[in-house]
């Protein structure tokens, strides 16, 4: 586990541009942390440095649940779970078809559905510190069954 802090949320996007270059396409990345965290704005950061969005055009797919993003290696799917609470509603986003060697799950929420919370490749979880202060936990799990 590596963990980082910031102190604004232009710190974050930086630091997502930087964390895009440890994600390897094909992965599924679990966002965690509480309202307001900051996993939309790491978000924008990743998607930046995946070279797939302009980090002010990623935006918080809270009521659409996916946002799609293509990179030129890469295709980011930013995807939010909060209002799902059924398996049934989830499966009616079948996300298992966006699964693909040149894809990347990003999923805030995703720990809710037993499915995700143990397929994750990587897990970001993020906590409020003092003020605009918060604090990354990033990690890599490599657990997969084939
Ligand atoms: P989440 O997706 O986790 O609900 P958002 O990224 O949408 O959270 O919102 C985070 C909010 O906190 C934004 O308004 C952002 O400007 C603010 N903020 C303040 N400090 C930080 C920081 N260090 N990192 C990320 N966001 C921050
Ligand atoms: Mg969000």
């Amino acid at each position: 586990m590596k963990t980082f802090q910031t102190h604004s949320a232009e710190q974050t996007i930086a630091l997502g541009r930087e964390l895009a270059r440890r994600i390897k396409p094909g992965s599924i990345v679990l966002l965690r942390g509480d309202l307001g965290a900051g996993k939309t704005t790491l978000a924008k950061g990743i998607a930046a440095g995946f070279l797939a969005a302009e980090e002010e055009t990623v935006t918080s797919p809270t009521f659409t649940l996916i946002h799609e993003y293509r990179g030129p290696d890469v295709t980011l799917y930013h995807i939010d779970l909060y209002r799902i609470d059924t398996q049934r509603e989830l499966d009616t986003l079948a996300l298992d078809d966006l699964i693909g060697p040149k894809n990347i799950l990003l999923i805030e929420w995703g720990e809710k559905f037993q499915s995700f919370a143990r397929d994750r490749d990587l897990e970001i979880s993020i906590e409020h510190a003092v003020g605009d202060g918060r604090r990354f936990s990033v990690t890599p799990w490599a657990n997969k069954i084939a």
